[in-house]
């Protein structure tokens, strides 16, 4: 069977499916992608788990003689076999039963439980366990036990409720006798001020008396509703508390409450403010009692709710539970000790939270149009200010009096409008029809005096280009997933037959790298061998062989949630510039570069990202802003992780291969040392 892939063409600025003649691709392709890997690393995450199985099947074991323990999710095998060498432990007769939905994971459930001499105590199933038959599948023989890490960063996000009630309602009849490892979870929730946090979620105003532009309340939320997951402990100083964690929901996963389809609605009165501030954010996270008793925890508590300082330096890094921010409809400016009322709900998947006295829940979600970090570079001082000063030095020659717009970004057309009420802007319209809805309803809200035209195509019916002065974009495009697939301008620019000769905003764009040794990110791929002395090789094995042949060298992270080494191991290096006004043809540009290396460390990754020059001396970058020397929030960036990170010393260099095909729209990149 031959299958299809995708990803952004930057030529045509779409998905498309990449035609793959290999019958395994769509799974390696799941395979290598899935975080599998750096949740087997969370040390903390793996020992809570076999104590709280060890204790529940030492306490079964005290008035059962059978014990039937249902691993749900099984993925390597790994708690199955926590399960079985606590079993052998005991005078009790047993049985594990292991099942997986993804069906590549259950094979290498299946060899991994080999490998370690389970086979014989273990029986694999891939199915999802809802579709679990009693007497087909368990042969009549109910479970009393189950253990499962079926969680997300939301708790519930993968299902786990509906797991959960299904397995206790149709696969034992004894519920009193039966266990279940996590036992019971509560999801907390703080109230934080944050500014940071709200320039993920709100469209800011253009200017503090909104001369012109007036963006309408209900075009201020294009990132939705929905969860903002993110590594809270990295942006600790960019947040202050202003109330106590508030614990809010309260699962006991023996018993469900699946009435109204797994929602449930809530009021806490009365929360009380610690100290004066403004609401921005809500900062979610949740905690397991693993046993019966609660006596053994594992949760995602931020570092700065830990009393013990100590224990918060050595906090459990993990990328596969991170911490949820989810934001008020309206941020609420309050006192020390005002109370306030908080509004929970959550559905069968995602959880909402609100303060205030709008109606809760709010009639209709708000969908995501754009990215959370495409918010953030509409808010953005820094980025904003630079294109101010683009502007004004590109303004400041009289002779520009028509300009067109190319690009899903919003802010560049609403500064030009704000700033130069004299120009004429000629819009090209977004494919995005969200977008175009949302620019045209702030258009009509802003004042009269506004000179612009929406153009469906830049074909000569619509546009003269010979009559523009001036072209310009952010350059952001809604379908980019790496930096560079923004692009996607050049290749709009050139599929005109009218010369250029027009001026350029930006003129050039080049794409840089740096040589970082990163304190954790590095896990989300590196091999894990053992754990809890159980070996998983077959598990590398395959997550190995799917990454050879499917994964995509350079991946997007936003690199400002991961910290890395300071000095960072080498400069930045510039490794291909893209003159807009230059017509490339099909060129393959490729170079071999030595990146210098100025400190002693481990190398296990590579950034990437570009620059743009909007005007001489005034770059914009969606890297590493020299000003403070921090990643910019406002994109994402390109990351290679070395699958064999390199031991190195200052003065040595680091070999690579990058470039640009032209033909394709790809940027091209291997490392040779
Ligand atoms: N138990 C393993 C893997 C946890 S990851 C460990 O702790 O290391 C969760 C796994 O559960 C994933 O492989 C996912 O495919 C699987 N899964 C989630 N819900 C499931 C369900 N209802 N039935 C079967 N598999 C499920």
């Amino acid at each position: 069977m031959s299958t299809f892939t995708s990803r952004t063409n930057i030529v045509t600025g779409n998905h498309e499916w990449v035609f793959v003649d290999d019958e395994q691709f769509d799974y390696q392709q799941e395979l290598a992608r899935s975080a599998f890997a750096d949740m087997l690393h969370d040390h903390e995450r793996n020992v809570q788990y076999e104590k709280a199985i060890i204790k529940t099947i030492d306490t079964l074991s005290k008035t059962l003689n059978r014990i039937h323990v249902l691993d749900i999710g099984t993925g390597t095998g790994l708690l199955s076999m926590m399960a079985a060498r606590a079993l052998m432990k005991t005078t009790c007769s047993s049985r594990i039963t292991a099942v997986e939905v993804f069906q590549p994971m259950a094979k290498i459930a299946k060899k991994c439980i080999e490998k370690n001499g389970y086979h014989d105590r273990i029986r694999v199933i891939d199915k999802r366990s809802t579709e679990l038959d009693l007497e087909t599948d368990l042969q009549g023989d109910q479970i009393n036990m189950i253990v499962a890490e079926v969680f997300d960063t939301e708790l519930i996000g993968e299902g786990a409720l509906r797991t959960f009630s299904e397995a206790c309602k149709h696969l034992t009849i004894d519920n009193d006798n039966l266990r279940i490892v996590p036992s019971r979870a509560i999801i907390y929730i703080q109230l934080v001020e944050s500014p940071f946090l709200q320039e993920f979620h709100t469209l800011k105003n253009l200017s503090k008396d909104e001369k012109r532009i007036r963006i309408p309340l209900d075009c201020r939320h294009l990132a939705g509703d929905t969860i903002f997951d993110l590594n809270a402990n990295e942006i600790r100083d960019r947040l202050r508390p202003l109330s106590k964690p508030i614990p809010v929901f309260h699962f006991n996963f023996k018993s469900v409450d699946d009435r109204n389809n797994f929602t449930e609605e809530k009021i806490l009165e009365n929360i009380q403010c610690e100290s004066d501030g403004q609401i921005d954010a809500f900062v979610m996270w949740w905690n397991l009692d693993m046993d019966e008793d609660g006596e053994i925890q594992l949760g995602t508590i931020p570092s700065w709710c830990y009393d013990d300082k100590d224990k918060a330096q050595h906090i459990q890094w993990r990328e596969h539970w991170i911490h949820g921010i989810y934001y008020p409809q309206k941020p609420k400016a309050v006192k020390a000790n005002e109370h306030v009322n908080l509004y929970s709900f959550h559905d069968e998947y995602s959880l909402y939270f609100d303060v205030g006295s709008s109606p809760f829940p709010p009639r209709s979600f708000t969908p995501a149009f754009l990215s959370r970090s495409a918010m953030s570079g509409f808010n953005n001082d820094q980025r904003r200010q630079k294109y101010v000063e683009g502007l004004q030095k590109s303004f400041s020659n009289s002779s520009i009096h028509r300009c067109l717009y190319i690009g899903d970004g919003l802010l560049l057309p609403l500064l030009v409008l704000e700033m130069y009420p004299q120009i004429e802007l000629i819009i090209l319209e977004s494919s995005n029809v969200h977008l175009v809805q949302t620019l045209k309803a702030i258009l009509e809200n802003s004042s009269s005096q506004l000179s612009y035209r929406l153009i469906p195509t830049f074909e000569k019916d619509h546009v003269d280009l010979e009559k523009i002065d001036m072209i310009l974009s952010e350059p952001f495009f809604t379908k980019s997933i790496l930096p560079w697939d923004n692009l996607h301008f050049y290749y709009l620019l050139h599929q005109q037959t009218q010369p250029l000769n027009m001026k350029l905003f930006p003129q050039k764009a080049r794409i840089r790298c740096i040589a970082l040794e990163f304190d954790h990110l590095h896990k989300i791929r590196s091999p894990v061998q053992q754990c809890c002395q159980l070996d998983l090789s077959p598990f590398d094995e395959q997550i190995l062989e799917a990454s050879l042949n499917v994964d995509a060298i350079v991946e997007p992270q936003s690199l400002f949630e991961y910290s890395s080494k300071k000095p960072t191991l080498s400069p930045i290096i510039d490794l291909i510039e893209i003159d807009f006004r230059k017509n490339y043809q099909d060129k393959l540009e490729k170079n071999h570069f030595d990146i210098p290396i100025t400190a002693d460390g481990i190398c296990n990754g590579i950034a990437f990202w570009i620059d743009y020059q909007l005007e001489e001396d005034l770059w914009l970058t969606t890297g590493i802003e020299t000003e403070n020397d921090s990643w910019a929030t406002y994109s994402k960036q390109g990351v290679h992780l070395l699958l064999k990170p390199l031991k190195m010393r200052a003065g040595m260099k680091l070999s690579i291969n990058a470039g640009f095909d032209f033909h394709q729209g790809q940027f091209l990149f291997d490392t040779l040392s």
